[in-house]
């Protein structure tokens, strides 16, 4: 049988599976401007040329669960732990409304206890009240009851960030440890959405043994559950973590990246108005990662606002960027970095997702 030809795939109304493998896995330079060209088009029209701030908090490092891939894993006993004060907090999310970001991400690693979700409650709650209401604030602090997450949102936090990590229900067991459960981070996104939230999730690209009809059917996940806004990154190897004696099986780096931007293009095609960030892992492995990734279908990126003395210990992988620089200078660089790009910067907007009101729409 003849191989489809990239235009004729392009035109398509709906991929399938067959289709987005066939996208995925194109060697042809012309053949994949075609695609970045396409994704381009598709994102100036939907949701515009314009990227949307979110300053990023990782709050702690303090983490109960011990995912292979990750350096904050609770197994990982080199790794030296933090929890950043509440002021702290606050100050960091206030500088973001000075630097006029619009809105804040609070990430940290997992922990259900009462002092860790009544901490979040109250940040969300001050941060809210001292900026007047007009900072949106994110979170991105793991798996909880629907009620917890009910709390959260009442409190003001609008948009939540999930990652199932991995669609591929063999390839998620192997990992994490066997009590980390694929059907339970399902149920917290359905969790996220009744509870009236922006749902994000997002996959690692390029983990060992992941197939391209893996992040096939990572990218029709994300369309069948309707999500709102995706984040997804290349896998990042990390020394201290047990995925690291799987390295030999890795893609290069930069394939790695190839394929992250690949996987970014694809989405946008598919789900026109969501929100996409350019994650932090695709500029450490190119310094202009982020800006590629806002040219292939990307809105969002997340400045760092965590104090720079607490910034080498969320070390979730290797050689993540921008570990010395404050936030402003990071600021300053970014707008440099965005404008260069071809961008526009929507300062003092909590760019919310169009997908989320275009879904919920009626039900309002
Ligand atoms: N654990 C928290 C968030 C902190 S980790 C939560 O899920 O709520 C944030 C994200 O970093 C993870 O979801 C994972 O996708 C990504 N990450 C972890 N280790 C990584 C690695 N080695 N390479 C690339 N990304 C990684």
């Amino acid at each position: 049988m003849a191989q489809p030809n990239v235009t004729a795939v392009l035109d398509k109304k709906e991929w399938n599976l067959e289709d987005i493998v066939f996208l995925l896995s194109l060697k042809d330079e012309a053949d994949i401007d075609a695609l970045f060209a396409k994704a381009a088009e598709v994102k100036e029209k939907y949701v515009g040329k314009i990227v949307y701030y979110r300053g990023l908090i990782e709050y702690s490092n303090i983490c109960k669960k011990d995912c292979y891939y990750c350096g904050i894993r609770c197994g990982n006993t080199g790794a030296h732990r933090y929890q950043m004060t509440e002021e702290e907090v606050i100050e960091a999310a206030l500088s973001a409304y000075r630097y006029r970001y619009g809105s804040v991400v609070i990430q940290s690693g997992e922990r259900d206890d009462k002092q860790f979700i009544s901490a979040i409650n109250r940040m969300v709650k001050t941060i809210k009240e001292k900026s007047e209401g007009k900072l949106g604030i994110t979170l991105s602090v793991g798996e909880h009851t629907e009620e917890t997450y009910r709390q959260f949102h009442e409190n003001g936090a609008h948009r939540f960030l999930l990652r199932i990590e991995t669609t591929n229900r063999d390839l998620y067991s192997r990992l994490h440890p066997e009590d980390h459960s694929y059907d339970q981070r399902v149920e917290c996104l359905k969790r996220l959405q009744r509870a009236g939230y922006q749902t994000g999730t997002g996959v690692m690209i390029g983990l060992p043994f992941q197939t391209m009809e893996d992040l096939a059917r990572d990218l029709l996940f994300f369309k069948e559950i309707d999500i709102d806004m995706v984040g997804m990154g290349p896998y990042i190897e990390h020394e201290k973590t047990p995925l690291y004696e799987e390295k030999d099986k890795l893609m290069t780096k930069q394939e790695r990246f190839d394929l992250a931007l690949r996987m970014i293009a694809i989405l946008r095609i598919m789900m026109k108005d969501i929100n996409i960030a350019a994650a932090t892992a695709l500029q450490a492995i190119d310094p202009a990662g982020r800006e590629k990734g806002l040219k292939v279908g990307a809105n969002v990126i997340m400045p760092n606002l965590t104090p720079t003395k607490y910034r080498p210990d969320y070390t979730l992988y290797e050689d993540k960027p921008c570990l010395d620089e404050d936030a402003g200078q990071c600021r300053a660089c970014l707008d440099r970095r965005i404008k260069a790009a071809g961008d526009e910067i929507g300062y003092d907007q909590w760019g919310d997702s169009k997908h989320f009101y275009n879904r919920t729409k009626n039900k309002r």
